[in-house]
């Protein structure tokens, strides 16, 4: 395997080296520079305790929790981490070890490492110890657990979700056993807190190919435990008489996950659940027609609760919400311009452009073609609608402006004055441009007492 490493992480390893210490690199960066990628974070892991790694790299900061010793490098955006060796004794949570130790030798800290292809390490002479078959997992593009994978999850749930994330970040394979491990244990992820399993299922989501890592998401058993919502919609049929769908539900969103162009975690979840309220909706009518009345509402809902399970941030949150409610928005060309400016209004314009990638992901995923000449349409009167203000504010004249222009003082007036503006603007019987409003300021329609 060829490779070579930057000057600062030789300069690194031979700092310890020269002072008697044992150090190797370890972790996530052995996997990328073997796959010839961008080495984003560089772990070290060496036989030197905290105090002496310190002395070592007088510059660098200690992080109490995790025993690690960080250090910022000119050139990298991520500091260097350097961690004494690591043994780790009863997981009775499922969730961390109930005692840390320093271990004395590099064999203990590869031991406890969660799958083959990151429990490698390389010395300061570019000699891989593999004591795992890290690198023939790695050839056959294999996540494996390192040791008995049903004794790891146990011991540390999260790592399913690892695996989950790893495998779609990588396009890899679980293997066979870590497979069936993480079936056997998916319950087990619930003694995780939310924070961490929201950081995972959001890169889950960012993958190339996040219809793929779902999928496996879904298959693990992860889904049922996490989305439990979600997994109630496979299987609900939607095809009916003079409907589009193809799909039962679960795989429809499946299906418009796969076609989400925005590789937004947020967008990309709220597509992948915007219709997760139609089996609570389903009703089959005499005629054979299947409706889900209502379902966006039930499926806010339950946006709703999932984002707050989850932890979402309020930003997050608010846009997970938003596209969700109002992803049936209605795209007819007989809409009257009011209707256009409350999609707009209640959708926020700097939404508007995830959501009509929803529902074009919608449309894909339900077999119909990308766009419709009605959708073009709308998307033209979106433009159009908002050249129009949506509030007082986006007058092109202001208070002081009519202030000026009458010859009049600060009132209630004025505030009376730039509604009325405002109002024949929207009604688009003037133009908004401030020659025109001041023009018809001067004139008597605007400037007269208005009716209360
Ligand atoms: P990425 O940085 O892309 O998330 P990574 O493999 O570097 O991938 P980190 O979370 O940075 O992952 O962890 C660094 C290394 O620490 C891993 O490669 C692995 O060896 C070990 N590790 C991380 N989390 C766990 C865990 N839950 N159980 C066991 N080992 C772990
Ligand atoms: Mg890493």
């Amino acid at each position: 395997m060829n490779f070579t490493l930057p000057e600062a992480v030789l300069e690194t390893l031979d700092k310890f080296d020269s002072k008697g210490f044992e150090i190797y690199i370890v972790g996530g960066a052995i996997r990328d520079l073997l796959m010839g990628k961008i080495v984003s974070d560089w772990d070290f892991t060496t036989n030197a305790t905290p105090e002496q790694i310190l002395k070592i790299i007088p510059d660098g900061f200690y992080d109490n929790i995790f025993g690690t010793v960080g250090i910022t490098i000119e050139g990298f955006t991520k500091p260097f981490e350097i961690t004494t060796y690591r043994t780790e004794y009863g997981y009775s949570d499922n969730r961390r070890p109930d005692k840390v130790s320093w271990g004395k030798i590099l064999e203990e800290d590869l031991k406890r490492r969660d799958f083959t292809i990151n429990a490698m390490a390389i010395d300061k002479n570019l000699k891989i110890i593999d004591l795992y078959d890290g690198q023939k997992d790695l050839k056959n593009k294999l996540i494996r657990a390192v040791g008995d994978p049903n004794e790891r999850f146990r011991e540390d749930s999260l790592r399913m979700m690892r695996a989950v994330r790893i495998a779609g970040e990588l396009e890899f394979t679980i293997e066979e056993k870590t497979f069936e491990a993480i079936i056997n244990n998916a319950s087990l992820i619930n003694k995780i807190a939310k924070e961490r399993i929201k950081i995972e299922l959001f890169k889950i989501l960012k993958c190339n190919n996040p219809y793929k890592a779902i999928l496996q998401f879904k298959e693990s058993g992860l889904m049922e435990e996490l989305l439990p919502e979600l997994i109630k919609c496979f299987g609900v049929e939607q095809k009916s008489p003079s409907r589009h769908h193809i799909y039962d539900v679960g795989n429809h969103l499946l299906m418009a996950l796969k076609e989400c162009k925005s590789d937004d975690p947020v967008v990309r979840f709220a597509t992948l659940i915007h219709d997760i309220g139609k089996p609570q909706t389903y009703k089959k009518l005499s005629t054979g027609v299947i409706t889900f009345y209502n379902h966006e509402m039930v499926s806010t809902k339950i946006a709703i609760n999932i984002a707050d399970r989850l932890k979402f941030s309020a930003k997050e949150r608010d846009k997970f919400v938003i596209l969700v409610r109002f992803h049936q928005f209605t795209v007819d060309e007989n809409q009257t311009d009011s209707a256009i400016r409350r999609f707009i209004k209640n959708t926020g314009i700097e939404n508007i452009e995830d959501m009509l990638s929803l529902r074009v992901a919608d449309r894909l995923g339900g077999g119909a073609s990308e766009t419709s000449w009605r959708l073009e349409e709308f998307k033209k009167r979106l433009t159009e609608v908002q050249k129009q203000p949506f509030s007082i504010k986006d007058l092109k004249i202001n208070g002081t402006d009519i202030m000026k222009t009458l010859n009049i003082k600060p009132g209630p007036k004025v505030g009376e004055i730039l509604e009325k503006l405002f109002n024949e603007v929207v009604e688009k019987k003037i133009e908004n441009t401030k020659e025109i409003l001041i023009s018809n300021l001067k004139s008597c329609s605007i400037n007269s007492p208005t009716k209360t």
